[in-house]
């Protein structure tokens, strides 16, 4: 079952389709796998599959193709713009953990690093 809760225009297209990808992703991987590889795998592979559906929506030749969308182009710049903010947002968000993960290890190797050593 599929569920997403509508607010209207082109996000709601955006979630359909993205959990529509995850949906693809889980109805496609084999039965026989245990259930570890089956459930909690790396995540980057379904979301990997839900950002490819999702990003249709605003794909120009896709819509062209398949759907009979207005303002085609103003869709995909929308898109675009959407892109780049959540790239840049996740690079923020990488940046300042990776930023964090160095100082907690520098405190923890300073504290780890016997006083004396450092006269030896
Ligand atoms: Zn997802």
């Amino acid at each position: 079952m599929l569920v997403i809760q509508p607010i209207g225009g082109k996000d709601d297209w955006e979630a359909l389709f993205h959990e529509a990808g995850h949906t693809e992703h889980y109805a496609n991987t084999s039965a026989d796998l245990p259930m570890e590889a089956r459930r909690l795998g790396d995540m980057a592979v379904t979301e990997g599959w839900a950002m490819l559906m999702q990003h249709l929506v605003t794909e120009p030749a896709w819509l062209n193709r398949r759907l009979d969308v207005p303002r085609v182009e103003e869709l995909a710049h929308d898109g675009a713009v959407s892109l780049l903010y959540f790239v840049r947002r996740y690079a923020a968000s990488c940046s300042t953990r990776s930023s964090s993960s160095r100082q907690r290890a520098s405190r923890r190797c300073a504290t780890a690093t016997p006083r004396s050593s450092a006269t030896r």
